[in-house]
């Protein structure tokens, strides 16, 4: 869709800073990250609504989302990682993985907005478990 931010991350117009990537989808860094490692999964195709991505897709997304997973969990040295579903604010289907060490981590007020030098030191961090 030409007017999605989420279609213009994941079609390389607009930087994030990438934790992985193939064809079906992107995993990047949110902006304004809940806990340091913050990651958003996201379909490459444009669907709004995470539960409206049709199979083999969606059970993909989530297969990436386990990999993901474990290389976050080494990278950030969390206990766990966390799973938030939303999408108020981008109206692309994604999926938030947030590390965590606490059961109160998992709290969209904790968000910050974080400098990209920082995101992007991360983001290497993280790649390199994967
Ligand atoms: P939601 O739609 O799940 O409520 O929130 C969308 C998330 O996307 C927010 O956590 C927000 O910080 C993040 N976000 C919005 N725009 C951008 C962007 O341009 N780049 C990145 N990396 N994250 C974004
Ligand atoms: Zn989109």
């Amino acid at each position: 869709m030409d007017d999605c931010i989420f279609c213009k991350i994941g079609a390389g117009k607009i930087p994030s800073a990438k934790v992985y990537e193939d064809e079906r989808f992107l995993a990047f860094l949110d902006i304004n990250p809940v806990s340091p490692g913050h990651t958003l999964l996201i379909p490459k195709k444009h669907v709004d609504n995470l539960f409206d991505i049709e199979e083999p897709l969606y059970s993909e997304m989530f297969q990436t989302a386990k990999k993901l997973s474990k290389s976050l969990t080494k990278a950030m040295g969390a206990k766990r990682v966390g799973v938030m579903v939303e999408g108020f604010l981008v109206h692309h289907a994604h999926v938030h993985l947030i590390p965590m060490n606490h059961g109160s981590d998992l709290n969209p007020a904790n968000a910050r907005k974080a400098e990209p030098a920082e995101l992007t030191a991360i983001a290497e961090k993280i790649r390199k478990q994967i």
